[in-house]
């Protein structure tokens, strides 16, 4: 039998890779809001308010009140790779903006309607514009608007039938969202955030600045939650000077809960470290006799260079230089203080 013609090899067309590439960036709602209030917090705002209707499918508004887009950058604003944050490779070393690769927006506008609301300091007004795959829609119009800029995403993967029909049937994306900016509630405490339902007069997460972490515990996740917190900090003591600090808060014997919430920030970025989470699950089981799922905040600094953030495009997933040893301290950190108030709390019941 004669070999089979190979199929003929060719270019995919623009549009189609950035869509490809979009919906890497892009997974869920959930996932554009937290680009967006990145954003919003890489403008230096003190106040950022999510709007979200039909899980994020129908609508996503984010709006902040930081320092705005100049209108001679609107035409690049939604290309691919167009940032203000980043200029040489080099930079990512020392970057402190969540931002970098310049793909959300673009993202979205391949994978949604996108519009921008924006005002800069000292103008009399702002400008909205619309953007479609990349590009502007049409000439910035003229507008009034307050400090800072609103950011729109309407329909929501719109040209991914199979994306759209999966999150249909999901449960809803808005719970996500929700705990989503109570996360960055607790850590950023110096803004204040909200987020509702699109006609909804109630928020259902409302954070106003305050400068202690435990009143920001305490107002997003409940005076239940907050009472039974005691505060973990761990130091880098070898001779080459501190290389990491840690600092959080974590539950102690009285709390109770069925899973897990783990509120980890490295270097101000929200980011997953399962192994992390792992380790300080097998202390609270080893030390706690009834064995509780814990409450842990925890806030991780390193030296930039220690920290690998592009390994993911949606940078969720970081890697660690000394992983295993920054690991090992954190959990002698968490073991030693759960240690003692379980003998403190032992030592009370017997007097
Ligand atoms: P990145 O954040 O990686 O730079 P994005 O696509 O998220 O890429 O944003 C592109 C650029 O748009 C940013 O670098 C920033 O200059 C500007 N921008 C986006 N959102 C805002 C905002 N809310 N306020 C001010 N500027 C913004
Ligand atoms: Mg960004």
């Amino acid at each position: 039998t004669h070999a089979k013609e190979p199929p003929k090899i060719h270019r995919l067309e623009e549009s189609v890779v950035n869509r490809i590439a979009a919906g890497e960036v892009i997974q869920r709602p959930v996932s554009a809001v937290k680009e967006l209030v990145e954003n919003s917090l890489d403008a230096s705002s003190t106040s950022i308010n999510v709007v979200v209707k039909d899980g994020g499918l129908k609508l996503i508004q984010v709006s902040d009140d930081g320092h705005g887009i100049s209108y001679e950058d609107l035409p690049i604003l939604c290309e691919r790779h167009t940032t203000s944050k980043l200029s040489v490779f080099e930079d990512l070393q020392s970057i402190k903006s969540m931002g970098f690769r310049g793909e959300a927006l673009a993202s979205m506008t391949y994978v949604a309607h996108v519009t921008v609301t924006t005002i800069t300091n000292g103008q009399l007004h702002g400008y909205r514009v619309s953007y479609k795959d990349g590009v502007m829609e049409s000439e910035p119009k003229p507008c009034a608007a307050v400090k800072g800029t609103q950011m729109m995403i309407e329909n929501l993967f719109y040209n991914m039938t199979a994306r759209r029909k999966t999150l249909q049937n999901s449960a809803d994306d808005y719970a996500k969202i929700v705990d989503l900016i109570c996360r960055f509630g607790v850590h950023h405490t110096n803004v204040s955030f909200s987020c509702r339902k699109h006609g909804a007069t109630r928020a259902d997460v409302h954070t106003v600045a305050t400068p202690s972490r435990l009143d920001a515990i305490r107002s997003i996740y409940g005076v239940s939650v907050a009472r039974d917190l005691m505060e973990v900090t761990a130091l880098d003591d070898d001779q080459s000077g501190s290389v990491f600090k840690m600092h959080g808060y974590i539950s102690n014997s009285n709390y109770s809960a069925k899973k897990i919430t783990m509120v980890l920030f490295i270097n101000d970025r929200l980011v997953d470290c399962t192994s992390l989470k792992r380790a300080i699950e097998v202390v609270y089981a080893a030390t706690l006799p009834r064995a509780s799922k814990p409450f842990i905040y925890m806030s991780i600094v390193l030296p930039p260079e220690h920290v690998d953030i592009n390994i993911h495009p949606t940078k969720r997933e970081v890697s660690l230089l000394n992983q295993e040893t920054i690991i090992e301290k954190i959990q002698m950190a968490v073991e030693s203080n759960l240690r003692n108030t379980n003998s403190a709390r032992t030592f009370h019941t017997q007097t």
